[in-house]
C-alpha cells in the first residue's frame, strides 16, 4: 500500500512516500481496519519527523494520528462495527485495563499511546485500530472536513469543558487563533455561551475568526495582550486562559488571568519551560490545569455535535498524498487558518 513515511529522524526532506507497505492485518479480535480516505496534520506530526524523546519507530514509518475512512475489516469482537462504516478515528490508544481506563479516562491510560507517534499512523491506505477508536459519521460530510475533526475537537473539548469547565458568560483568552486545538475551542465556548477574546499576529486570521464569532480579537505583534484585557474588562482580567505556546506566551496569561482564573494547556509550542510566581498563583486562587487528548465520552460527545452539525472542523488546504511534504511545510510555516489535510484514497 501507498503512505507517507520516515525511516529516520530530522527535517521534513525526510518524508518519503512508499508505495510497498504491506497492508497491516487484524491483530485482535476487537479491531477493525479503516481504508483510509483522507488523513489530517497536527503540530505532534511534526515533532514525530524531528524525532521525540524516548519514541523510537519502525521504518519505513507512516505518519498521521487523524483520518477517516470506510472500514473494510473486522475482527470477531469489533462490537457496532460493520464492513461499510464511514468512521472518523479517535487517534488515542488505550490498553482499556489500567485503572485509570476503568475509570473510563482513556487519555489518563498508562500505556497511551497515538496514532504515528508510538504506532503506526494514519497517512497510509489501511490502519488498523481498535473499534472503540472508531465513530460513524454521516455519508455526507466531505472526507476532508471528517479526517480533520477528531484530534484537535477532542483535545479543545476535554480542556474546555471538563478541565476548565467553562460558564456561559465567562470570559476566555485563546492564543494563536488558526490552529486547529485553538478554532474549535473558540466554537466550543460559543456554543457554552462564553465571551471569546483571540489573540494572532495576523489581522487576517483575526477577522476570520470574529466570523467564526470571536468577540474580541487582539493583534499581539501591535497590542500588549494582558494590559488590553485589563483595560477593556476593568481591570478584572479574564475567566480561562486557553494557552498551547508555552514559552513565549505564559507571563502574558498570567497577567490576564483575573482571580479564581484557570489556565489549561495541552502544548508548548514555543518551550516547555515556564516562570510562575507563586504568591500570585495563590493569592487569586488560580488553576493551573493540563489536557491531553480526551476520552471515550468525550468522543461521543464531540461526535455527537458533528453529526448535528454544531461543530465542524475549519480546512485551510488538502494536499494529494504525492505532495504530503508540502503539507507539513505549510503547517510548518504558521501561516495556516484550520487544518491542512491530505487525501489519501
Ligand atoms: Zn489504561
Amino acid at each position: 500500500m501507498r503512505a507517507l513515511t520516515i525511516s529516520s529522524h530530522g527535517g521534513l526532506d525526510r518524508i518519503e512516500l512508499r508505495d510497498d507497505l504491506p497492508v497491516p492485518d487484524l491483530r485482535r479480535p476487537d479491531q477493525v481496519r479503516v481504508h483510509v480516505r483522507a488523513a489530517a496534520l497536527n503540530h505532534l506530526d511534526l515533532f514525530v519527523v524531528r524525532g521525540l524523546p524516548g519514541v523510537s519507530i519502525v521504518p519505513p514509518w507512516p505518519l498521521g494520528a487523524d483520518a477517516c475512512g470506510i472500514i473494510d475489516a473486522v475482527g470477531a469482537d469489533a462490537g457496532g462495527c460493520a464492513v461499510g462504516d464511514y468512521v472518523v478515528i479517535n487517534p488515542g490508544i488505550s490498553d482499556r485495563s489500567c485503572e485509570y481506563c476503568r475509570q473510563g479516562e482513556q487519555s489518563l491510560c498508562v500505556r497511551f499511546g497515538i496514532l504515528g507517534e508510538h504506532l503506526p499512523g494514519t497517512m497510509a491506505e489501511y490502519v488498523v485500530v481498535p473499534a472503540a477508536n472508531v465513530r460513524t459519521v454521516p455519508a455526507a460530510l466531505p472526507a476532508e472536513q471528517a479526517a480533520a475533526f477528531t484530534l484537535a475537537t477532542i483535545t479543545a473539548w476535554r480542556m474546555i469543558v471538563t478541565r476548565a469547565r467553562v460558564q456561559a458568560g465567562e470570559d476566555v483568552l485563546i492564543w494563536g487563533i488558526g490552529g486547529g486545538v485553538a478554532l474549535a475551542a473558540l466554537q466550543i465556548c460559543k456554543m457554552l455561551g462564553a465571551r471569546v477574546w483571540v489573540v494572532s499576529s495576523s489581522d487576517d486570521k483575526l477577522q476570520r475568526a470574529r466570523q467564526l464569532g470571536a468577540d474580541e480579537t487582539l493583534n499581539r505583534a501591535s497590542v500588549d495582550v494582558a494590559r488590553t484585557i485589563r483595560e477593556r474588562t476593568g481591570k478584572r482580567g479574564v475567566d480561562v486562559v486557553l494557552d498551547n505556546v508555552g514559552l513565549a506566551t505564559w507571563s502574558q496569561s498570567l497577567l490576564a488571568l483575573g482571580r479564581r482564573g484557570r489556565l489549561v494547556t495541552c502544548g508548548a509550542t514555543s518551550g516547555p519551560l515556564v516562570e510562575t510566581d507563586v504568591r500570585r498563583l495563590f493569592w487569586n486562587q488560580w488553576s493551573i490545569l493540563g489536557s491531553t487528548m480526551g476520552n471515550d465520552d468525550e468522543f461521543d460527545a464531540i461526535v455527537g455535535e458533528l453529526r448535528a452539525g454544531r461543530l465542524r472542523a475549519v480546512v485551510d488546504s488538502v494536499f494529494p498524498l504525492e505532495q504530503g511534504r508540502s503539507a507539513f511545510e505549510r503547517l510548518e510555516q504558521g501561516a495556516q487558518f484550520g487544518k491542512v489535510v491530505v487525501r489519501v484514497s
